[in-house]
């Protein structure tokens, strides 16, 4: 895996290489403008830079994707080291027929560049100071065993909880999820339908409809953090995450999430897209109110009929220092989301205990989401997200060993925190916290550490205030209210990713590059032959 791919031919007939690993960045040319075929450019490589690329790319444009890291993927990234391998960010995939959508959309099949395995169950959720867990996954009567451990009466409101909560997946996430929502009017539209289903009442209130036992409501209402969404605060659209993992189940892909990034950039390659690592991007460039490109940090300019960008939405002005979005929200910046301090530990033994995914939420588990969300300091308890892929394949890790990756939620660096000196400090605190738990011995099982923290998103993922997922994920940030999808001050320049609409996700930042590439298609009436196998949104599912 990993290693540089040649691509076809470039913008200017140059060939060049399409990176997939740090060592293969390539010499940029500059000043790219297509000859034959218009040219987009794609600013980072996320899941919605990449599946933009491969939608253009079908559609007959010349893409080219500037990324400012050394490889691919943005917050899906890879560490290998001594025999062990950690996705970096996302781990755990729902909605896979979205992903399969990106491969039809270059003519390809997903099972043949990946294999996916369902996962029962989904994860396993602990409590501290608790005996009993809660497996979490899409079998319908092991699901209610596990209620039952916990609530009859929660139990029998299951069947209540997936009606409504389905209700609301159709109509407020397939129906408004593929749709752009640039007029207000369209947002207003959809509201009688949110009201009727309840849906804009706060998650976690909604959640509490149906269930009363805290254990069950806490394992019914937490998947909003998993986009960086504080369920007292988002609203209970997001019920439609926890019915999507029962209705359609959890997936992993062999060799982790980056196994599907990797076979993008190969797809991208294959069409003929460049992908320049090691680029950043510091400036739009625009004429007569019109995109024209982009300058990169080394000062090359990039010429292009239109510029797509993935990166951090808040991080648009400081690209667009002379046409500050006028929008009149922007006198209230979006906000952003918490962040993640990620420790990923490679170790010589397994701990049994982990399952694939694992939650272990220690005490005042409301007291904690208020701290790294509303109050935006550092958490006084501790919830942590593990995953442990080697459990379902087991070259993750060197035989005996395991790959762990702990996600702790903290506040983003709006908090002041100075993380050069509190990361040892969280770090110990975590893993001692875990050994107690029922990881005992696992500090002195470590033969290979990494770590991520709000100083890695800020610096390496360019994210302003050190945020893990995005702008939050509230109803006065989404839709018409979030970063739209085509900007509103300057023609050809269009948005995709976690911080714009719909959101943030593997799946959200998939269908953003669909509502783009729909926004495009009208913008760009098109004398080009698509390659697509059908109209995008082809593969919906019931
Ligand atoms: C720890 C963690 C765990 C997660 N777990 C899950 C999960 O289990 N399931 C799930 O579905 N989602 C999960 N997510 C969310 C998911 O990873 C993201 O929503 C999604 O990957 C974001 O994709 P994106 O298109 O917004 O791009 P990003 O991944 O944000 O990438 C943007 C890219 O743009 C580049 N860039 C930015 N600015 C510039 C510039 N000026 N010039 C050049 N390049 C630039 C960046 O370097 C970066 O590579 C997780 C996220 C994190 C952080």
């Amino acid at each position: 895996m990993g290693g540089p791919i040649r691509a076809q031919r470039g913008a200017r007939g140059t060939s060049k290489m399409a990176s997939t690993g740090g060592a293969a960045s390539t010499a940029s040319t500059g000043g790219s403008m297509a000859q034959g075929g218009r040219q987009a450019i794609i600013v980072g490589s996320g899941f919605g830079g990449l599946s933009t690329a491969i939608r253009l790319l079908s559609d007959g444009w010349q893409v080219t994707i500037l990324e400012a890291r050394p490889e691919i993927g943005g917050r899906a990234s890879r560490i290998q080291e001594g025999g062990y391998t950690f996705d970096t960010g996302p781990s755990l995939i729902t909605m896979p027929w979205l992903f399969e959508e990106v491969y039809a959309a270059a003519g390809e099949k997903m099972s043949d560049h990946v294999t996916l395995r369902q996962l029962q169950p989904g994860y396993r959720i602990f409590w501290t100071g608790e005996d009993r867990h809660f497996d979490f996954g899409s079998d319908r009567e092991q699901l209610l065993a596990e209620m039952r451990k916990f609530s009859n009466d929660d139990a029998n409101q299951l069947e209540a909880f997936l009606a409504a909560s389905g209700a609301i997946h159709r109509e407020g996430i397939l129906v408004s999820g593929r749709q752009n929502f640039l007029n207000l009017k369209d947002f207003v539209k959809l509201l009688p339908t949110m009201a009727r289903l309840d849906a804009i009442r706060f998650l976690q209130g909604w959640v509490g409809k149906f269930f009363k036992e805290p254990h069950v409501q806490q394992a019914f209402g937490f998947h909003s953090l998993f986009i960086g969404g504080d369920p007292s605060r988002v609203p209970a659209i997001y019920s439609a995450l926890a019915y999507l993992q029962i209705a359609d189940g959890i997936w992993y892909t062999e060799g982790g999430v980056y196994s599907i990034i990797e076979s993008f950039g190969k797809i991208i390659a294959k069409m003929g897209g460049v992908i320049h690592t090691n680029s950043k991007v510091d400036q739009i460039l625009h004429r007569n109110g019109r995109a024209t490109g982009v300058r990169t940090a080394d000062g090359e300019v990039h010429n292009a009929d239109l510029v797509i960008y993935n990166g951090d939405v808040t991080a648009r002005d400081a690209l667009l220092p002379d046409a500050p979005d006028a929008f009149p929200w922007r006198l209230r910046p979006l906000r952003t989301t918490m962040s993640a301090h990620m420790l990923y530990l490679g170790t010589n033994k397994k701990f049994e205990k982990l399952l694939h995914h694992t939650l272990v939420v220690g005490d005042d588990y409301y007291g904690f989401i208020k701290d790294v969300t509303r109050e935006r300091r550092m958490p006084r308890s501790n919830a942590v997200y593990i995953h442990a892929p080697s459990r379902t394949e087991p070259e993750m890790a060197p035989p005996g060993g395991d790959s762990i990756a702990i996600l702790l939620p903290v506040p983003n660096l709006r908090s002041g925190d100075d993380w050069t000196e509190a990361e040892p400090r969280m770090r110990d605190r975590t893993l001692e916290w875990l050994e107690n738990w029922g990881l005992p011995g696992l500090r002195d099982s470590i033969v290979v550490e990494r770590s991520w923290t709000p100083l890695t998103f800020r610096d390496e993922l360019l994210a302003p205030d050190g945020n893990a997922f995005a702008v939050e994920p509230s109803l006065e940030q989404s839709a018409y209210f979030r970063q739209p999808n085509r900007d509103r001050t300057i023609a050809g320049l269009y948005y995709v990713g976690g911080g714009t609409h719909p959101g943030a996700g593997m799946p959200g930042a998939l269908l953003t590059s669909q509502v783009t590439q729909d926004l495009i298609r009208g913008d760009y009436p098109a004398p080009f032959t698509s390659r697509a196998t059908g109209p995008t949104g082809n593969l919906v599912r019931p």
